[in-house]
């Protein structure tokens, strides 16, 4: 454990992800001073916080586990006349009070990062950036209009990000701007449908996910309440164009032929198509996919399946839960090839249990030779309390480290690039493996990024989102709100009107 006491209750998530990702296998928890005291395990360092933003400045103490301590400051005024500008003054801040607290809350991960490095001896990727997208700071700054050498010291100077990760993002930054060119997405709406059944739930699994063969007998009920939802979103959303669909989960294709069938035929009965880009149905777990499902894909409009292997190991795959072989991520991909003139995607995870960089290289192989146009390269996040953390403790197998997963990741980087993909949107998430990221690579030439991802990334537009634990999103010029279905899927069956009305509070009658 490693307690951070701070003199008000402020910056609690930042600094927390910056702790954790020094210390990945470490509890961190921050309190107010004077209101509660966590006490660091014998070992593991202590911080303590003092924050003055009124009068600029920002004190933190760091104590080693020898007992060794030391003290430093930072200021952080508003910019003074002739001062090199930075990032920190392209942010839309509303008045003084909220450029206060963004410099301050920058200063104070800068100075945290510093004293962290220096007392770990680590230089962490995405040095002191914990948002959950890296890339909006080059796009910020590319709209400003700065030459790319400035962009990219701003990220290795200010931020301490890698030269590695700041070229990454600055490239994804680029692609987005082509990809989002269109304007005209600003004044549509993209499509979510979750179907939250799974052939068996993954040891890491953190989606809506009910074992088919216990939950068979609500299909239909829950294709009903699917329906319903699509009522309301075709109404609701009339006078907009919907611009992409996803279809996710869960895992779709453990519907059966005739379920998929009355499914997208539901769709096209009630929304307009005429102006879609991508039409993305995830295949994500191999053994739900057979050739009677691919060719009712094939005849409606579906332009994109993801078939995922996480891993191309199958001592992997069986310790994480996957139940299926690696021949049957082959005879899948194989499959839908011949079956329809699909872009594929597939996810692969970095930093499964017991998985070293030579195991990632060679999935990475693999794949290669199946030739994806599109690669999503995930690094694992453990939640704490997760099966995944339980087995792992069960079964005596490590987390891989920090270096494996570094090494992990310049393969798949390396590899996406042999097969002609590049980089095209990047997010991360809490808990994940070595403060890394997740990044989709995609065969541009062939048009083949997928466009719902970036615009769920980028908060284009809005995504209205049906079925159990999906969460609809409302994109207001720069405000985002957002309104979840329940997850338990008894619950969703029982309350849909109530989620569609949660959707009417958030969107209006019409959509907007
Ligand atoms: S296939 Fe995906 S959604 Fe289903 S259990 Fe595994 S991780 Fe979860």
């Amino acid at each position: 454990m490693i307690g951070v006491s701070v003199n008000k209750d402020r910056f609690f998530y930042d600094i927390h992800s910056l702790v954790k990702a020094f210390y990945p296998g470490e509890n961190v928890s921050c309190f107010v001073k004077g209101e509660k005291e966590i006490v660091s395990t014998a070992g593991s360092p202590s911080l303590s916080v003092d924050l003055r933003e009124e009068i600029g400045e920002i004190t933190v103490t760091l104590i080693s586990p020898d007992g060794a301590g030391r003290t430093e400051d930072t200021r952080c005024l508003p910019m003074a006349e002739g001062e090199r500008i930075s990032s920190i003054d392209l942010q839309p801040v509303r008045d003084a009070a909220g450029e206060r607290q963004y410099r301050a809350k920058n200063a104070l991960k800068r100075l945290l990062y510093r004293m962290l490095s220096e007392e770990t001896g680590k230089r962490l990727p995405w040095g002191s950036l914990t948002g959950i997208r890296p890339t909006h700071i080059p796009k910020t700054f590319l709209q400003a209009g700065w030459e790319e050498t400035a962009i990219l010291a701003e990220l290795t100077d200010t931020y301490f990000v890698s030269e590695e990760k700041a070229r990454l993002a600055l490239e994804i930054a680029e692609t987005e701007r082509v990809l989002l060119s269109d304007a005209e997405y600003e004044t549509g709406y993209s499509l979510y449908i979750g179907i939250p059944f799974c052939p068996t739930t993954c040891l890491y699994c953190s989606f809506p996910s009910y074992p088919l063969g216990m939950h068979q007998a609500q299909v239909e009920g829950y294709l009903d309440a699917l329906e319903s939802e699509m009522d309301y979103a075709a109404g609701a959303f009339r006078k907009k164009k919907l611009y992409t669909i996803y279809v996710g989960g869960g895992t779709p294709t453990t519907l059966t032929p005739a379920q998929s069938e009355r499914l997208l035929r539901a769709i096209e009965d009630r929304f307009d198509l005429s102006h879609v880009k991508e039409f993305t149905v995830e295949a994500g777990r191999p053994d739900s996919v057979t050739r009677e499902k691919l060719e009712v894909l094939s005849r409606h409009p579906v332009t994109r399946l993801s078939i995922n292997p996480q891993s191309m190991q199958q001592k992997t795959l069986d310790l994480i839960g996957r139940l299926h072989s690696v021949e049957d991520v082959r005879s899948a991909y194989h499959l839908a090839r011949e079956c329809g003139d699909f872009h594929i995607n597939m996810d692969l995870i970095l930093g499964l249990p017991g998985e070293s960089a030579r195991d990632v290289a060679a999935t990475l192989s693999e794949i290669e030779a199946l030739r994806p146009d599109d690669l999503t390269i995930h690094a694992l996040a453990i939640k704490r309390g997760s099966r995944m953390q339980a087995m792992m403790e069960t079964k005596g197998v490590s987390y891989p480290e920090f270096e494996d997963i570094e090494a992990a990741a310049r393969e798949a980087r390396d590899a996406a690039r042999r097969m002609g993909l590049s980089p095209y949107y990047l997010y991360r998430q809490k808990n994940i493996a070595g403060n890394y990221e997740n990044t989709g690579y995609a065969d541009l030439k062939k048009d083949a990024a997928g466009l719902y991802n970036v615009l769920i990334n980028e908060d284009v537009h809005s995504i209205v989102a049906l079925g159990a634990g999906a969460i609809s999103k409302c994109v207001r010029g720069s405000e985002v709100s957002r309104a979840e279905n329940v997850k338990e899927l008894s619950q969703y069956l029982e309350r849909t009107e109530e989620m569609i009305e949660r959707k009417r509070r958030l969107y209006g009658s019409s959509g907007s």
